[in-house]
């Protein structure tokens, strides 16, 4: 029993770590709560867990160029497969619904409507002079990740039609993306470490939760059960229904990329995780998971679209509104679209929300209500925007498993890959 133990926590290390972190940073943020710190010692402690978020920031664009851009022959192979085997989705991201400001919210862009939502999806898939960050006035920068994807793999298909003379940025990019890798590796031990701080440091900012959980503990409780039923239920079945595979080992896979979910609130951030999880434990195809994830981080949020719609009613009841089930089903449709709009960043979605509270005609400064509680929210829905991605890409590696197969033989090897 002792040797399987050992055996367990030595395969499992960093998991188990990171596990213990969660629970570290909740009672040591309860407990510092307790002690009245300053601001100023309070900003001192958060600074691990900003070292971790920075941390894993600067991964994401490397990770994305070079994952997009090699082997450039098989990018346009991939291309093909999703055309014939996915649905396309359009979304509209607001450039402004970046990043909401943690208290006190400022809406941008209410006035916006469908056709420039269009255009600002259209301008963000041909992103220069902005490729990696866009920005709007009064708002944080975000970095623009389906930009980065496009114009990865656009650069991927020229290169690829380039043949020999290509080689040598391929080359590039496929060690740019072996030692990114191997960072992630390595930063890895930090992580745990880094989640402590992260989750304590919010808890000793939070409001008083007792008043807090008074006024909005059935709302809270309302979204984190519906998160829950979507992301052990429907969603665990939808794999297993299309693969035949056991979904528990696949969300065993990628459970540390969970938990970094839940300690940064972005799944951006994530993604350097996602796509370690996915190759080396659920060995995905590579070529799948570095298209699926980084538009999954964008696009894919089932769990911000259920927390949106659980808002907007909660909404609507506050103010004795009377939804009927058209206003239903409009809510449902808007916070779908909304959630698609919203970036992978802390809180996007309490931001996106404007346009499912204006579908319905419920006043907009009603999102103020709900504040308090997001941070905590965010976290849990982060996590099920990280796991939809995840069997995403589990259920597209199944559905194109021959294609890609045989695909495999084609592609080179380079120099630092054997
Ligand atoms: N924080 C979420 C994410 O990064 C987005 C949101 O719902 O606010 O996936």
């Amino acid at each position: 029993f002792l040797a399987r133990g050992r055996a367990v926590c030595r395969h499992n290390g960093l998991l188990i770590l990171s596990v213990l972190s969660v629970i570290v940073g909740c009672l040591l943020g309860f407990f510092l709560r307790t002690q009245r710190l300053s601001p100023q010692e309070i900003s001192y402690f958060q600074f691990p867990g900003e070292l971790l978020m920075r941390m894993l920031k600067m991964l994401i664009l490397p990770l994305v160029v070079s994952r997009n851009m090699f082997p450039a022959n098989l990018v346009e192979a991939t291309f093909k497969q999703y055309r014939t085997k996915t649905t396309p989705v359009i979304k509209s991201p607001k450039g402004a619904a970046e990043e909401a400001p943690p208290r006190g919210i400022v809406i941008y862009g209410v006035q916006e409507d469908n056709g420039s939502r269009v255009q600002n999806f259209a301008l963000d898939l041909t992103p220069p002079p902005e490729i990696v960050y866009k920005s709007e006035p009064g708002t944080s920068d975000g970095m623009n990740v389906l930009g980065i994807v496009i114009f990865s793999a656009t650069m991927g298909i020229m290169l690829g039609r380039m043949g020999d003379s290509g080689t040598p940025l391929v080359s590039f990019c496929q060690c740019l993306n072996e030692s990114v890798m191997k960072i992630v590796a390595v930063a890895g031990w930090y992580f745990p470490f880094g989640i402590v701080f992260l989750i304590a440091g919010k808890i000793l900012e939070m409001d008083d939760p007792k008043a807090v959980g008074k006024k909005l503990g059935f709302y809270a409780v309302t979204v984190v059960c519906g998160l829950v039923v979507h992301g052990l239920l429907i969603l665990p079945l939808l794999y297993f229904l299309i693969t035949r595979k056991n979904p528990i080992v696949f969300i065993r896979g990628v459970l540390q990329a969970l938990l970094i979910a839940l300690a940064t609130s972005s799944s951006s951030a994530t993604l350097p995780i996602t796509f370690k999880c996915l190759l080396e434990n659920n060995h995905i195809d590579r070529r799948i998971a570095r298209f699926v994830l980084p538009v999954g981080a964008t696009i894919n949020m089932d769990g911000t679209a259920l927390y949106e719609a659980v808002a907007a009613i909660f909404i609507a009841q506050v103010n004795n509104y009377e939804l009927d089930f058209g206003q239903i089903i409009t809510i449902s449709i808007t916070a779908t679209a909304a959630s698609i709009g919203a970036a992978g960043i802390p809180q996007a979605g309490l931001v996106t929300m404007v346009i499912v509270l204006t579908s319905v005609g419920l006043p907009t400064d009603d999102i103020n209500l709900i504040i308090a509680v997001d941070w905590a929210l965010d976290r849990f829905r982060t996590m099920i925007n990280v796991l939809g991605d995840a069997l995403a890409a589990g259920i597209m590696a199944h559905i194109c498993r021959k294609d890609f197969a045989q695909d495999m033989g084609t592609e080179k090897l380079l120099p630092c890959e054997t």
